[in-house]
């Protein structure tokens, strides 16, 4: 099926829902009407049974509506955008709106406050003001093209974009972040990568959050990519009850691997309201990156940050293998073995500490 023909035979009250598995989803639909819903077939496919990591990240929950915590902007991108739809928080690289909708809507998506209703407003109108903003700020040399999902776009929308962005000199590469060749693999067509690979240097991050999302569809989609020169890179985010176990991700950043996609980023949730009860303790992170540094593959150990609350940008949280910083560096291995290093120009100060 066409994956314009998927995408409109998507799954979008908790009714629906309700009758193919068997639930009362009443309680769902103010949910629904509060933050949008939409599971596409192919996603929809991949749900075994309510409550699993499929269903999770894609079904309305009530909790939702009971987060007394958390922020709908957390991190403070509206008062960053010098041009609707378009985030310059750091010197060299802006992040670009393109489009509104998303393949699914992920209930514990970051920008939730708009992702997919009214409220997030993309026209001709703002993409041109983006773009001439980008014109006027040579110092953006990075621009992450992103949403919602820019894939959702028609291949000659989409490359009217790019092509735009490669007439700016001062853009010297672009990315583009899109949960499509997880959540509806069926987007990345042959003639999608042929036209992506005209507007080389180009990224693209994607996002899976467990490995069962790595489906031979999936992979076939990540192939395509990959073999149009396209270096794939994954964001993933940690999720309670998803993927918040050691066992879970070392999966997940293995089967990457596999379909030529490199972790890196994995990301502490988000303070986004509607979101809280998929937060996860930092502790947990911290563990999870301890259980694969130095135990698997470098390439497979992504970079833990957590984007800081107010637009701070992020900050990459690491296990602390240090005991002792001076002159004669104490610190563990990934095994706990007690190791030391004596620093460059250390000589002669170091005294008995080597025990
Ligand atoms: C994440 C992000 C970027 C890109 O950050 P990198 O660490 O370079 O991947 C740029 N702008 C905004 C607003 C972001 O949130
Ligand atoms: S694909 Fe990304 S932008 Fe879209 S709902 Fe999911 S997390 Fe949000």
């Amino acid at each position: 099926m066409r994956w314009q023909t998927l995408l409109k035979n998507s799954i979008t009250t908790p009714a629906a829902l309700g009758s193919r598995f068997g639930f009362d989803s009443g309680p769902l639909r103010a949910v629904a009407e509060r933050y949008p819903m939409r599971i596409n077939p192919y996603y929809l496919n991949l749900i075994r049974e309510k409550g699993d990591p499929f269903w999770l990240q894609a079904v309305p929950d009530e909790q939702e509506l009971h987060d007394m915590v958390c922020m709908p902007d957390p991190l403070g991108e509206e008062h960053l955008s010098p041009v609707p739809n378009l985030i310059h928080k750091y010197p060299d690289r802006a992040l670009f709106l393109v489009h509104s909708q998303c393949a699914m809507y992920c209930r514990f998506c970051t920008r939730k406050r708009k992702v997919g209703t009214g409220d997030m407003v993309i026209t001709r109108e703002t993409i041109d003001a983006g773009l001439d903003y980008l014109r006027k700020t040579p110092e953006v040399r990075d621009v992450l093209v992103s949403g919602g999902d820019p894939l959702l776009l028609s291949d000659e929308r989409l490359e009217s974009i790019l092509k735009s962005l490669r007439r700016i000199p001062s853009i010297e590469i672009i990315r583009i972040g899109t949960r499509a060749p997880c959540t509806l693999p069926m987007r990345v067509t042959t003639r999608l990568a042929t036209m992506l690979k005209r507007y080389h240097p180009l990224y693209i991050n994607t996002h899976f959050n467990h490995p069962d999302e790595i489906t031979p569809e999936a992979a076939l989609a990540c192939s395509r990519l990959a073999n149009a020169g396209i270096p794939l890179g994954c964001q993933t985010v940690l999720l309670r009850g998803v993927n918040d176990d050691p066992r879970i991700i070392k999966r997940l950043m293995h089967g990457l691997l596999r379909i030529r996609v490199k972790p890196y980023y994995i990301f502490q949730g988000d303070m986004t309201e509607g979101t809280d009860h998929f937060r996860t303790p930092i502790n947990k992170g911290l563990a999870i990156m301890k259980s694969l540094i130095g135990h698997t593959s470098g390439m497979a150990v992504p970079k833990f940050a957590v984007d800081a609350p107010g637009g701070g940008g992020k900050i990459p949280l690491q296990p602390d293998y240090v005991h002792h910083l001076g002159a004669n560096l104490v610190f563990s291995n990934f095994r706990g073995d007690i190791c030391s290093y004596q620093d460059a120009g250390a000589r002669g100060q170091v005294t008995g500490d080597r025990g």
